[in-house]
């Protein structure tokens, strides 16, 4: 027989802690470090005690809840994501994935299966960054990405420091960050986009985390009326600056399925009705799953703006302002997660998140893998966010089946 998780005690779960900060419109405002952050945190900590897991904490408030396994001389097979929201956020974001880690202990003890390697189930400080920057704080400063005293020092528009907030919710652990051991990382996460939605399927095994570059683009002519100068002498800026920010675009339809490019902020100067545009100031946003294709794209537009330059005789500045390399899963965490929704008999379909997860950084350190489920209409960091109970019991039984392949089954 096919061992399943409890989708009812999963919901339950999710619902239970979606009260801690829940909002009239049914939505999650439960911000890091703040008094809700700790309800949240110990409510999970006592359910993990409850479920016989032991637990450790480290500098920066990341939570390591721990069953053990047959072997403790093995590294821990672990699973998580983070309980802290966006100030309109929903149930699910990064929630179900800790909550499914707890189910698939749960299932365990249910049964009396031991595993040979520990389980453990993680969650990682601040992954919105909606209160205090950078983004996924807690797993950047495991996998050093950057420093603790960095993360310490950051504030809140309050002024309240990272520090002070996480000493006073009582969450500053013994651990050094990064020397928690880590076998293999599996998150579970809704998709909060709406590709698997779309194509009616119900697992999205997750191959890579898609690179990002960002660039500023500057486009200089000159200021002119636009009663008195004739089409033929003038040096419009705008004109010149659109036929770039339409290469954007065809830069990435050239580079599907995952190529995506994007114009987000514009500036014209003097944006006055009547005057020719002398300076237009654009972002440029390029993914791409591989950094080889995004390496293509990069090429791609700074030739066309090379030769549009050219043409016009107006200067282009095409400056890069940051770049995050694409990651992508292992091999072997990324086959255990197919394989599983294989046997488990739900369709499913390999895809890549356009969004930055934990799993991003404990990458760095350890295999890992990702698990998505659909959420309805692709609507994540808002309050009308939804999954339906089959799909997230669904990727539960992933997540249960993929740990399992890689923390084995003892047997006598
Ligand atoms: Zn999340």
């Amino acid at each position: 027989m096919t061992l399943l998780i409890n989708e009812a005690r999963l919901w339950q779960s999710l619902m239970s802690l979606a009260d801690i900060g829940g909002t009239p419109k049914g939505g999650v405002c439960r911000l890091a470090l703040t008094d809700l952050d700790r309800q949240g945190r110990d409510l999970v900590i006592g359910w993990a005690r409850e479920a016989g897991m032991s637990v450790t904490i480290d500098q920066i408030g990341n939570v390591f809840m721990r069953r053990p396994g047959r072997r403790a001389d093995l590294p821990p097979i672990m699973t998580g994501s983070h309980i802290d929201t966006q100030p309109t956020g929903g149930k699910f974001d990064g929630n179900y994935g800790v909550l499914a880690g707890l189910e698939v202990v749960r299932t365990l003890n249910d049964h009396g299966i031991e595993t040979e390697a520990p389980i453990e189930v993680a969650f990682w400080t601040n992954e919105e960054g909606s209160r205090f920057v950078p983004v996924m704080m807690g797993s950047g400063v495991f996998a050093k990405a950057f420093s603790l005293e960095t993360a310490y020092a950051a504030q809140d528009t309050e002024g309240k420091t990272v520090r002070d907030e996480l000493a006073r919710i009582g969450y500053i652990g013994d651990e050094v960050p990064g020397e928690h051991p880590v076998g293999a990382y599996f998150e579970a996460h809704i998709e909060q986009g709406p590709v698997l939605e779309d194509h009616g399927i119900t697992i999205g095994v997750v191959e890579a985390v898609l690179g990002i570059r960002w660039y500023d683009c500057t486009v200089t002519g000159m200021e002119a009326h636009a009663g008195p100068t004739p089409m033929g002498l003038r040096r419009d800026a705008l004109q010149v600056a659109t036929r770039i920010m339409q290469e954007v675009v065809a830069v990435a339809m050239r580079h599907q399925p995952h190529g995506r490019g994007t114009v987000g902020m514009v500036q014209v100067h003097p944006n006055s009705r009547n005057v020719i545009p002398g300076q237009v100031k654009f972002s440029m946003d390029l993914r791409n799953v591989s950094n080889e294709l995004l390496g293509q794209m990069d090429a791609e537009i700074r030739a066309y703006a090379a030769q549009v330059a050219q043409d016009s005789g107006l200067t282009v500045q095409v400056q890069e302002v940051s770049h995050y390399p694409a990651v992508p899963f292992e091999a072997g965490c990324v086959s255990a997660v197919r394989q599983a929704a294989q046997a488990l008999g739900y369709s499913h379909m390999p895809c890549v998140s356009g969004a930055g997860h934990d799993a991003v950084y404990v990458a760095r350190l350890a295999p890992a893998g990702m698990i998505f489920v659909p959420c309805k209409d692709g609507i994540s960091h808002n309050e009308i966010e939804s999954a339906e109970p089959a799909h997230l019991a669904a990727g539960c039984n992933v997540l249960l089946h993929a740990m399992l392949d890689r923390a084995g089954v003892a047997r006598d």
